[in-house]
């Protein structure tokens, strides 16, 4: 826990961003987690994930816009990423994650949500769905807050609870009492003691029991994570209670236990593969980083290797 706030208060440094950003050794790393810069790109891998059997959300990088015209724009390329995928052949097993700080969370609350609405009008003109992705805590209830308000017109969107937070597991019971699609995960922000445990053990028993309860009564959650441990003893409570597989999916990040994936799949669940492209990757990649640290090792590897 102390070695990933570090790496996170390290990644924030701005000559650690220059040097990240520039360094040919990054790249080869930076290319396990990100699958390409542009839409044309992501979208061949998405289609090839989607033909052997997998289920995609590709995500746009980016998050907090400066300005109202550079959230305008992040706003404009979700729309062609959804034009772009109703012409794909593999449209049926494709969808986007969005965030709001990228539709302009930060330049008000009624400008994100103008924005969001305007995505998820173009998301049901070709049948599609949004998953808005959570972001840092500061922004949890704002998100849910808008999210709701746009369910109630649209019901091609869900969104994500974090089991760090103290808060999730009543923010699950709102979840299944309104019937709108969760996707769990364990969280991927710095927080603070007083919102979110601070030992994983907390975090992994809470995702346990969450994904339980959406497993049994939420509209088909999705269980995003890649701790085998949790998954098998999820896969257990399925068999136990005798859920059906296609009542729920597993997600997972692109480039991250690939092995994985493929054991789901092959054994019959849904899978999901989180597919984030574009150059705006350094956040993203860094929360990768401090996630697992042994990240690092494998670029100090690459190193040495020359
Ligand atoms: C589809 C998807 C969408 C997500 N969306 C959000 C979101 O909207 N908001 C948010 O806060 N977080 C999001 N996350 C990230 C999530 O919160 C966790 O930070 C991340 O999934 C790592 O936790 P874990 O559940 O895999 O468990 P952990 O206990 O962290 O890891 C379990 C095992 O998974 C493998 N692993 C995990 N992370 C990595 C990595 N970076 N590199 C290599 N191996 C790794 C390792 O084998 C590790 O032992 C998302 C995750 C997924 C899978």
């Amino acid at each position: 826990m102390l070695l990933r706030s570090a790496i996170i208060r390290a990644s924030e440094l701005s000559f650690v961003k220059r040097m990240v950003r520039r360094s040919r050794l990054f790249r080869g790393v930076v290319k396990r987690f990100i699958a390409g810069d542009t839409l044309e790109e992501s979208l061949a891998v998405a289609e090839t994930l989607a033909a052997s059997g997998y289920l995609v959300t590709l995500d746009n990088l980016g998050e907090n816009t400066k300005s109202e015209a550079e959230a305008l724009l992040a706003k404009n390329t979700y729309i062609e990423m959804l034009r772009r995928i109703a012409r794909s052949p593999q449209a049926d097993r494709i969808n986007i994650s969005i965030k709001l700080t990228q539709c302009g969370l930060d330049q008000g609350v009624a400008f994100a949500e103008r924005n969001y609405r305007e995505v998820l009008a173009a998301a049901e003109e070709v049948g599609n769905f949004v998953r808005v992705d959570m972001e840092a805590s500061a922004y949890t209830q704002r998100t849910l807050d808008i999210v709701y308000r746009a369910f109630e017109d649209h019901r091609n969107t869900g969104t994500v609870l974090q089991s760090y937070l103290f808060r999730t597991t009543d923010d699950v019971e709102e979840a299944v009492r309104a019937g709108i699609r969760i996707r769990l995960v364990k969280g991927a922000y710095l927080e603070p003691e007083s919102v979110a445990y601070k030992d994983k053990a907390d975090t992994d028993r809470a995702y346990v029991a969450q994904s339980k309860r959406l497993m049994e009564s939420g509209n088909y959650p999705a269980i995003a994570t890649h701790d085998e441990r949790i998954i098998d003893s999820l896969r257990a409570f399925e068999k136990e209670k005798g859920l059906d597989r296609a009542s729920f999916e597993f997600q997972m990040l692109f480039g991250i236990r690939r092995d994985l994936q493929q054991s789901l799949k092959d054994a019959g669940y849904r899978v999901r593969v989180y597919v984030p492209y574009g150059d705006s990757w350094y956040p993203y990649f860094s929360r990768r980083l401090a996630e697992r640290p042994a990240n690092l090792f494998f670029i100090l590897k690459s190193l040495f290797r020359g």
